[in-house]
């Protein structure tokens, strides 16, 4: 665990997520993308109070395996404020009115379908939790529990220690189920356009933008692509 001082240090998982619930009420908020792994965090938030807020950006692309699976979840975690957000549809329509800036231009795509509507969503919030975790690589090695953002928001990473196979474990412990598409060979799930079925246990998201050198879309990079600063 990455050393760590001021009111979080040393917090972590649900001790994390009840702490900053305690500090910032409804201004607390977790990013999904109900995605393989995504039931941890969420089932973890609801454990805290099932009416935390829970953002999940619709870029358009998602694979209805993913639609399916976040109103099971809604369901089965009693989850009490899900927010689906949205491109601005007169932006999609001039920046991408085929729909295919994905394959033309896939950080254009994400910065229209994800990272800006995900900063309007944002908007009045004062801290945000994300599933992000050191195993995954991709410069996430690294990761702290806690970060302020380019807003000056907290980032919080409950699960930034996880090991990967606490992930399998903590699915069969509380008997959370899979997202349809694990069954079949993804590991990592985003957008239809940008994954492919593959990864390992060492490299979990080998699918998403495989044969590029994308790695992330941006939702956790501030607009100068940094975080300001780390330990809070
Ligand atoms: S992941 Fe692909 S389809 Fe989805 S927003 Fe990014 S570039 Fe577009």
């Amino acid at each position: 665990m990455l050393k760590r001082s001021g009111p979080y240090a040393g917090l972590e998982q649900a001790p994390l997520i009840a702490a900053l619930h305690r500090d910032f009420g409804n201004r607390l908020t977790l990013v999904s993308s109900f995605g393989a792994e995504a039931a941890v965090l969420l089932h973890m938030a609801a454990s805290v109070h099932r009416s935390i807020p829970v953002i999940f950006v619709d870029t358009g692309k998602h694979f209805w395996q993913t639609r399916y699976y976040r109103a099971k979840l809604i369901d089965l975690l009693g989850l009490t404020d899900v927010r689906v957000v949205a491109a601005n549809p007169r932006r999609l329509a001039v920046a991408d009115p085929a729909g295919t800036l994905s394959a033309t231009n896939s950080d254009a795509c994400c910065n229209l379908r994800k990272v800006e509507p995900l900063e309007r969503a944002l908007t009045g919030f004062g801290a945000v939790l994300s599933g992000r975790k050191r195993h995954h690589g991709a410069g996430r090695e690294t990761l702290s529990p806690v970060s302020i953002d380019h807003a000056g928001r907290i980032k919080a990473e409950p699960l930034a220690s996880f090991p990967a196979g606490d992930v399998a474990r903590y699915f069969e412990r509380h008997k959370l189920p899979q997202h349809p598409l694990v069954g079949h060979g993804f590991r990592s799930i985003g957008c239809m356009d940008c994954t492919a079925r593959g990864g390992t246990a060492a490299d979990p998201r080998a699918g998403r933008w495989a044969a590029t050198d994308k790695f992330e879309c941006g939702i956790h990079l501030g607009p100068d692509g940094r975080f300001v600063r780390t330990g809070a």
